[in-house]
């Protein structure tokens, strides 16, 4: 069973050259991908791309929180009815980058789980140096969502098993594969194979042995072989698992 990247960002303008010869060479190595939208342009962008085996999720990126009022409320629901729609998100918290006002971050993130929770669709979680207070709003929220996916997982072990008692799958980034992240190795050895996701999030974070270089989806498979290792799991065996536990999570009809 060929993989599948569940989040990356091709409507990217790092992609602007040469986005096509990009998408087919990632819809020839994988299943399937998903291109996550953060504000308006990136939505409608990810929107524009959706295709047989390419779908989209949309929202509003803790960076353009601020941008979330009524309108752009009612603009989501919208975009979150069109097809190839499989999620909101990435929606959360970035202490890390307080481009928006913690406040403002925070109800722009409630109120688009709410909107999930009301649409019945799943939620991909941003998450950077807020572990705390994005478990807070977790807490009350995941219990009435489809499913909630942390992407790019940057926490720790206890972040991850809070998460993990909540119901939530875990996935995975390139900078797993970075030597220095012990912190995050720790985490990804805690995640039953049954929560696990790989992910991109190209342009960024390409893996170990393409760092630096920019990404994109196929260098997914670079994580997965990395994650199998450090589980002691046959590639293959891992990497059917997480495309089963994609499909799960996303409501995505399983590939051949
Ligand atoms: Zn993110
Ligand atoms: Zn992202």
């Amino acid at each position: 069973m060929r993989s599948v990247d569940t989040h990356c960002h091709l409507q990217m303008t790092q992609f602007d050259a040469d986005r096509e010869e990009v998408l087919a060479r990632a819809l020839e190595q994988l299943a399937f991908i998903i291109v996550i939208g953060d504000a308006v342009d990136g939505c409608l962008g990810a929107l524009e791309l959706v295709r047989p085996n390419v779908y989209a999720t949309v929202g509003f990126h803790p960076y353009h929180a601020v941008q979330y009022d009524k309108d752009a409320e009612n603009r989501l629901e919208e975009f979150a009815s069109r097809p190839g729609v499989v999620a909101i998100g990435e929606i959360g918290l970035d202490y890390h980058n307080e481009v928006s006002p913690r406040p403002v971050q925070r109800r722009a993130f409630e109120q688009q789980l709410a909107l999930a929770a009301r649409l019945g669709l799943p939620a991909v979680i941003h998450s950077r140096d807020a572990d705390e207070d994005t478990y807070a709003v977790l807490r009350e929220q995941v219990p009435h969502l489809a499913a909630c996916i942390l992407h790019c997982f940057g926490g720790g072990v206890d972040f991850a098993s809070k998460c993990l008692d909540l119901g939530c799958f875990i996935s995975f980034a390139g900078n797993v594969t970075f030597p220095k992240a012990i912190t995050l190795q720790e985490a990804a050895k805690r995640v039953p194979l049954d929560r696990l996701l790989a992910e991109t999030d190209a342009p960024y974070l390409a893996p170990q042995p393409v760092r630096g270089k920019r990404c994109e989806p196929g260098h997914v498979l670079h994580t997965l072989r990395f994650l199998a290792d450090l589980k002691g799991q046959v590639p293959e065996d891992m990497q059917a698992q997480v495309v089963k536990n994609a499909c799960k999570a996303f409501t995505i009809p399983l590939p051949d």
